[in-house]
């Protein structure tokens, strides 16, 4: 069976330039390329890094739903050259209003850079940046076996691609093994770091880490794109969430011919265990927001594909690296969708984890690295997932986020520099 990319040499430091890909030596296979994927593939890549994504589906999807970028993950990707495509396709939204049921604003914010954007274009950018060869569409990821993290690096070359089989990769020489990633046709590559990004429902996490079970959060987002250019101009500008008792709805530009999202937060339709995404009635959701304010009913008369998205995250878990395989984004820390962070902080996972493997020195220092991303991130992490939580809570409970303190100031969320904060701990590392 043909196996894909990423054969050969345990890697060796070489001084890397900005864009001289393939440099450190490093080999690095990830698993999903989603948004938190991509990015930690293109910013290892500017880092010298040679990189290969494996994708389970046949392409980009076509239709989606939509998300905020907001500025702290805004930041990581004009760092790595991507402002000006983000800029002419997502819709910069200034305003964020909250309003009653009835349309009444409850308040208004200022919501500093942030760019509503269709998912797909978002995880289209970030690829396109990868350039041809890198990600690999249709590889379905069915198993990761880690290495072994016992010897030090001797630069010994006997790493081979090892086909379909079991067990971990092969032995560098050093009574190490590199990781091993499995796919679905039976093929497999090795690799000297596997980054697992696949997502809230991770098949392969488990690998690394014992998690704690999925937490449904007993709501369910009923999510569509419409034509908003026959909308009032506030509805087709502004993010606005019209909050209620147990529900609420979310609606935002998404791209600069008209676009707009919404999102419908409801109190989870029994019987659906067993679905987490699927495709309901636009009558569904009309229903549920009968009688509200106007503009959601003109908002919601043009809803013609409902995706209905059952919300779930886990408590907090460790460790996220293991012996060469390191988690990332949702498959690390899946968080509720009510801080619109979950994608911002697997882009930030990416600039961190990149910023420390530029200078890996070999398989050891390797998981100094690992263990030194997630000292970096999980804090943080940590919190952004609370506090999504437990603004669902309020939601749940008609106490808005508004009348929690947590909430008032928000310039660590946004504001936050995950570049820099990749250098410095890359600085840790380096000899005084
Ligand atoms: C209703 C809703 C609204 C949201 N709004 C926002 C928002 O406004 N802002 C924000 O920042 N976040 C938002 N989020 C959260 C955001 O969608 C996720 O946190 C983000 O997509 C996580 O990115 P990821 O790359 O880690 O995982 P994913 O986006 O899930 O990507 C995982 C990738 O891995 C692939 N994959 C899965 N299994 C395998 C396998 N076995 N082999 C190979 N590939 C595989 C998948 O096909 C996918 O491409 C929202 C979420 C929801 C539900």
């Amino acid at each position: 069976m043909p196996t894909a990319g990423l054969t050969g040499r345990p890697f060796r430091r070489a001084p890397a330039g900005p864009d001289d890909v393939g440099v450190t030596g490093l080999r690095v296979a990830v698993v999903g390329g989603g948004i938190g994927g991509a990015t930690a593939a293109l910013a290892l890549r500017r880092h010298g890094v040679d990189v290969a994504v494996y994708e389970r589906r046949d392409t980009v999807p076509p239709v989606g739903s939509g998300l905020g970028l907001a500025g702290n993950g805004y930041r990581v990707l004009a760092d790595l050259g991507l402002g000006p495509a983000l800029d002419a396709t997502g819709a910069p939204i200034s305003a964020m209003l909250l309003l009653g049921p009835d349309g009444t604003e409850i308040a208004r914010y200022d919501t500093g850079r942030l760019l509503g954007m269709r998912r797909a274009d978002l995880v289209r950018i970030v690829l396109d940046g990868l350039g041809t060869g890198v990600v690999h569409h249709g590889r379905e990821c069915v198993a990761v076996d880690v290495g072994s993290d016992t010897g030090s690096d001797t630069g010994t070359d006997t790493g081979t691609d090892t086909g379909a089989g079991t067990g971990a990769g092969t032995d560098t020489g050093t009574g190490t093994t590199r990781p091993v990633v499995r796919f679905a046709d039976g093929s497999s590559t090795e690799a000297d770091v596997v980054v697992v990004a696949d997502g809230l429902r991770s098949r392969v996490a488990a690998a690394v880490a014992t998690r704690p079970p999925l937490r449904p959060s007993g709501m369910s987002a009923l999510r569509g794109f419409i034509d908003g250019r026959g909308l009032p101009g506030h509805l087709a500008a502004d993010q606005n969430a019209w909050l209620g008792a147990d529900r609420h709805l979310l609606s935002y530009p998404v791209d600069q011919h008209g676009t707009v999202n919404f999102a419908a937060f409801v109190p989870r339709p029994a019987g659906s265990a067993d679905e987490w995404s699927f495709r309901v009635d636009p009558e569904v959701v009309r229903g549920a927001f009968a009688g509200w304010d106007p503009d959601t009913a003109a908002i919601l008369a043009q809803a013609r594909e409902v995706y209905r998205y059952d919300l779930a995250d886990r408590d907090p878990f460790a460790p996220w690296a293991r012996a060469g395989v390191v988690l990332l984004g949702d498959a690390a820390h899946p968080m509720l969708p009510h801080m619109g962070q979950g994608a911002n902080q697997a882009i930030e996972d990416g600039a961190v984890l990149a910023a420390l493997l530029d200078e890996a020195g070999g398989p050891a220092d390797v998981a100094d690295r690992l263990a030194a991303y997630e000292a970096t991130r999980r804090p943080r992490t940590d919190r952004v997932q609370g506090q999504s939580r437990r603004n669902g809570e309020r939601f749940a409970g008609a106490r808005h986020p508004t009348s929690g303190g947590e909430n008032d100031d928000l310039s660590w969320v946004y504001g936050y520099d995950a570049p820099a904060a990749g250098r410095d701990a890359a600085a840790a590392f380096r000899p005084v």
